[in-house]
Parts: C-alpha cells; structure tokens; sequence
C-alpha cells in the first residue's frame, strides 16, 4: 500500500498516511488535529502522470 504526505496548515506539519491508491484522491485528515490535510506530491506521483501542483511549498523552504 503506498504512503502518501501531506501537509497540515493548522499544525504546519507533514504527516503521512498509507492508503489504497484508490483513495489517493479522497481528503486526508490530520493525526493530531484532524484539520483536513493538503496532499504533497510524491515522485511517485509525479511519475504516474498526475498534474497536481501543491502551490507554494513553504514547509519545504524552511529546512
Ligand atoms: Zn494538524
């Protein structure tokens, strides 16, 4: 089953969630705050021809 990330805007933090690929596009909620989470695109992702841009990526521009 593939894991997935996201990003939670109210913990500003990334959690990760395994899940069927069939559900990739269902909404995924924060572990911590169940906030509904931003789905961070993968390489796997992007290799299997989905179009999604998470815009901006300010977590990533932080480290
Ligand atoms: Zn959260």
């Amino acid at each position: 089953m593939p894991t997935y990330e996201y990003w939670c805007p109210k913990c500003k933090k990334e959690f990760e969630l395994k899940r069927p690929f069939s559900d990739f596009n269902k909404p995924a909620y924060c572990p911590i705050c169940n906030a509904e989470g931003e789905k961070l695109i993968s390489n796997f992702a992007s290799k299997t021809g989905f179009n999604l841009q998470v815009p901006g990526k300010p977590f990533r521009k932080q480290e």
